[in-house]
C-alpha cells in the first residue's frame, strides 16, 4: 500500500519538507536544498546552497537578489519533465500565476501530492496556463479563499481603464501594480486589447519588464516616466509600484486618475481607503470558485492549505465530504496582493 503524504511530507519552520528526497519546498529561511514554485519574495528567498525552480524562477531570483544569494547551485528544472531525487520523482507543471510559476508534484512509492504554490485559472498572456493534475493530496493556497471573493474576467476590467483613458483625454492614469507579475499581465493585457501608445514605467518596474522580454513576452513600446516631461504624460498610462503612488514619485504627474490594480480592489472598504479613484479588480490569484473548481479537477479526497483564508475553505471541503488541513505556514502571503 502506498504510504499516505503525511508520512513523507511535513509543515516544519522552515516550510514543507519531503523527507525521503531531502528537500524544502519554498522554504523561508535558508536551507540546503530548496525547490521554489515561483519568483516572488515570500516563495523564493535568499541564501539557499541548492535550488531547483524553472528557468525563468532562477532568473527572476537572479535579478531581485544580491550577488551570489539566487542558490548557490542552479539548477533548471524543464516544466513536465521527471526529475528523480533519492526516490521521489519531482515534476515542475504551470501554475499561471507569474512567468515561471510552477505547480511542484511528488510521486513516492506510489502516492502523489501536487503543491500548488500560488496559482489562478483566468487566462494570462504572460505565463503559461495552470495544468490540472490528478492526486492523493492537494496543497492549495487560499489567498483569496472567502466566498465573497469573485475575481471579474480581467479584460473586462482593463476595458474600464480604457473607458476612463477615454474620458479623460489630459489626464495622465497612473496605475499602482507589482513589479513581478502584475505590471507585465497588465501591460500585455492592454496590449491585446489594441493599446498601442508608449507605456510610461517607474523605475522599479524597468527591469523585470525588461526580463519577461528577454522570456519572448511581447510588452510594446515602453517608456521610463521619470525622463518623460509632464505633458508627455497627459493622457498617458503609467505604472508605479503601488508605494510610490502616495509618495512624492507620483507628483511629477499633473491630476492623475489614481488606478490600483488588485484582487483587492473588489472589496469596497479597502478601495476607499487606498484613495484609489479607479479600482481594478485584477488577481493573479484563484478567488473561491476557482479554487474550489481546481479541488474538483485534482480529485484528490484530501486538502491541504497553506496560506490565505484557511478556516472558511476547510468548513466548505468537509461539506464537499473531503478531509482538509490547514498547515497554517507562516511567512507566506506577501507577493504584493496581499494587503
Ligand atoms: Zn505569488
Ligand atoms: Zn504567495
Amino acid at each position: 500500500m502506498a504510504p499516505h503524504p503525511s508520512t513523507w511530507l511535513q509543515p516544519r519552520p522552515e516550510g514543507l519538507f519531503c523527507l525521503p528526497g531531502g528537500f524544502f519546498i519554498d522554504p523561508t529561511r535558508a536551507v540546503d536544498r530548496a525547490l521554489i514554485t515561483h519568483g516572488h519574495a515570500d516563495h523564493a528567498r535568499p541564501g539557499h546552497a541548492h535550488v531547483l525552480a524553472s528557468a525563468e524562477t532562477l532568473a527572476i531570483m537572479q535579478v531581485r537578489m544580491a550577488e551570489g544569494k539566487a542558490g548557490t547551485v542552479q539548477q533548471a528544472a524543464i516544466p513536465g519533465e521527471r526529475i528523480r531525487v533519492n526516490d521521489v520523482d519531482i515534476r515542475f507543471v504551470p501554475a499561471g500565476h507569474v512567468l515561471g510559476s510552477c505547480q511542484i508534484v511528488l510521486d513516492y512509492q506510489g502516492s502523489r501530492v501536487v503543491i500548488s504554490g500560488d496559482y489562478k485559472r483566468q487566462p494570462d498572456p504572460t505565463c503559461a496556463p495552470f495544468e490540472p493534475m490528478i492526486c492523493d493530496v492537494f496543497v492549495t493556497e487560499a489567498t483569496f479563499g472567502l466566498p465573497i471573493f469573485r475575481h471579474p474576467n480581467a479584460t473586462d476590467e482593463m476595458a474600464r481603464l480604457l473607458a476612463s483613458v477615454a474620458l479623460f483625454p489630459q489626464r495622465p492614469h497612473l496605475i499602482g501594480a507589482y513589479g513581478l507579475g502584475k505590471t507585465q499581465r497588465l501591460i500585455a493585457l492592454l496590449r491585446q486589447a489594441g493599446y498601442d501608445a508608449p507605456i510610461f514605467l517607474h523605475g522599479a518596474l524597468v527591469k523585470l519588464c525588461a526580463l519577461y522580454e528577454n522570456f519572448g513576452v511581447a510588452l510594446g513600446d515602453l517608456r521610463p516616466a521619470t525622463i518623460a516631461d509632464k505633458s508627455a504624460l497627459h493622457g498617458a498610462i503609467v505604472l508605479a509600484p503601488p508605494s510610490a503612488i502616495a509618495d512624492r514619485w507620483a507628483r511629477r504627474l499633473d491630476d492623475p486618475v489614481i488606478a490600483a490594480a488588485s484582487g483587492w480592489m473588489g472589496v469596497r472598504q479597502r478601495a476607499k481607503a487606498s484613495l484609489v479613484e479607479l479600482p481594478l479588480v485584477i488577481s493573479d490569484h484563484a478567488d473561491w470558485a476557482a479554487i474550489l473548481h481546481t479541488i474538483a479537477q485534482t480529485e484528490a479526497p484530501e486538502i491541504w492549505v497553506t496560506h490565505g483564508a484557511e478556516a472558511a475553505l476547510i468548513h466548505q471541503l468537509g461539506l464537499l465530504g473531503l478531509r482538509g488541513r490547514a498547515l497554517a505556514l507562516i511567512g507566506y502571503g506577501d507577493d504584493g496582493e496581499v494587503a
